[in-house]
């Protein structure tokens, strides 16, 4: 896949010798994700743990912009406090050891300002700071940021946890608008989100920490237009026949444009969405996981909280918009060490998600053609369908004396009868598709605890 090794990224000669001097043999995860994008020239947003050499991943694209006869702030490092920014400083000095003159001051509260006014009236190439004494220099006009074309905010979730967000924002627009931002966070709470909104353009979004198991999941991409989409999911579908799965889509209309679409091309498929009450909304979960509709069409919203995972099959009919809601949905299969399938359909002008979701997760995405695929079209029906008695917890219904009606008075094979579901107010059995006929009229004729109860096919 990716070459992990310093050379690929095209530094100089001087700044690979000096690496390797450092003991830099191998990029880390993170420095071998953001370092070609940094290089580039691109906003990132990248999220990284401690310790996963950071430093570096920001350190050697602005160092390689430094021009140091210029003797204004070209690049400026925002850090949460002063031990931390002392580190930044110190391994920023030491992968620029090669290149002459640079000088890289720091500006941390807790220390008297007289002396960093003084060094920074020397010129001061990199800036590394805490953001309230920068903001403290900038009002004394002892500091100014119109050279700036890189800025990085470190640790960026800690300094807004530390009240840091006016300061923030108020020296960012000090800076130029045409400049590099980069930004890095252990985790991505709304207001890193908005941050990142407001002062990054375009954005690469990457994640360090691997959200599943790699490999765990193959991920397949098929290329279609607009106009087909509908087709081209019963193409997936006739080729792939999945025992099971998810559909995901943009909207709620969707899920009911696309369930009925199915239905009519004979495939056992159901949509949650939210306008469904409580109780359609059960029956439909229970329908899907008693198997006896092969097909759930959903929401993002629809589908939050579900207990549905080990799913063999998740498909976006739609791509979602950003990159880490494709690897929460996808993260719904593969579970349990199971090879997961994730496929998703896209037009050609959502090209661009695609490579945001590759470069999410550090690796290259292509996608096929959807013609490339011939299958049936249409899908075989379920194992099961689920009968709904009209009594459930409140009758003091068990399993087992669903089961016993079955397979005695009615008799059904007990091999022929799935997962039983008790509610409050009902309870659903799953009956193999062959005997559903019979179990049907058993049950109707028979009883159940000694009561006869009304029952109907799902
Ligand atoms: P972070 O900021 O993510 O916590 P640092 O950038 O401070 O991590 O790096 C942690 C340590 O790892 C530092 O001592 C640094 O010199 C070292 N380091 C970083 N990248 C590499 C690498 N590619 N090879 C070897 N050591 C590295
Ligand atoms: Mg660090």
């Amino acid at each position: 896949m990716t070459d992990s090794s310093f050379a690929s990224l095209g530094l100089s000669k001087e700044q690979l010798a000096n690496l390797d001097s450092l003991g830099y043999e191998e990029m880390t995860a993170v420095q071998e994700k953001v370092l070609p994008l940094a290089l580039d020239g691109k906003d990132v947003i990248a999220q990284a743990k401690t310790g996963s050499g950071k430093t570096a991943t920001f350190a050697l694209p602005l160092l390689s912009k430094i021009n140091p006869r210029d003797f204004g702030a070209q690049a400026l490092i925002l850090c949460p406090t002063r031990e931390l920014a002392t580190q930044v400083a110190a391994e920023v000095r030491r992968l620029a050891r090669h290149q002459k003159n640079i000088k890289v001051v720091i500006l941390c509260g807790g220390q008297s300002i007289g002396p960093q006014i003084g060094s920074l009236e020397h010129g001061a190439h990199i800036v590394v700071g805490t953001p309230g004494r920068i903001k403290d220099h900038l009002r004394k006009k002892t500091l100014r940021l119109s050279r700036v074309n890189t800025l990085v905010l470190d640790e960026a979730d800690r300094m807004l946890d530390m009240g840091f967000m006016d300061d923030i924002e108020t020296i960012i627009k000090q800076t130029p608008r045409d400049r590099q931002t980069v930004l890095f966070s252990a985790t991505y709470p709304d207001n890193i989100e908005s941050l990142s909104e407001r002062f990054q353009q375009s954005p690469v979004k990457v994640s360090v920490e691997s959200l599943h198991d790699e490999g765990q999941i193959r991920q397949l991409f098929y290329l279609t237009q607009r106009s087909r989409k509908l087709d081209s999911l019963v193409k997936l579908l006739g080729h792939y026949q999945p025992e099971r799965a998810i559909v995901f889509c943009h909207t709620k209309d969707a899920t009911r444009e696309v369930s009925a679409h199915l239905q009519k091309m004979g495939i056992a498929t159901l949509a949650l969405n939210g306008d469904l009450e409580q109780r359609d909304r059960d029956q439909v979960l229970i329908q899907f996981r008693q198997q006896s509709c092969r097909i759930l069409v959903a929401t993002d919203v629809a589908a939050r909280g579900l207990d549905i995972h080990e799913l063999p099959v998740v498909i976006n009919y739609d791509l979602p918009k950003d990159p880490e809601s494709y690897v929460h949905r996808i993260g719904r299969t593969g579970r349990a060490g199971k090879e997961g399938l994730a496929l998703s359909l896209l037009t050609d002008r959502e090209q661009h998600k695609l490579d945001g979701i590759g470069a999410f997760q550090g690796s290259h995405l292509t996608a096929e053609p959807i013609e490339t695929l011939n299958g049936s079209a249409t899908m075989t029906p379920p194992d099961f369908v689920t009968l709904c008695i009209a009594a459930g917890r409140k009758e003091k219904i068990r399993p087992g004396d669903i089961l016993g009606a079955l397979t005695g008075e009615a008799g059904i094979p007990g091999s022929a009868v799935g997962k039983i579901d008790i509610l409050e107010y009902a309870a659903y059995v799953a009956i193999h598709h062959n005997v559903v006929a019979k179990a049907l009229e058993g049950l109707q004729r028979g009883r159940i605890k000694g009561r006869s109860f009304k029952i109907r096919k799902l």
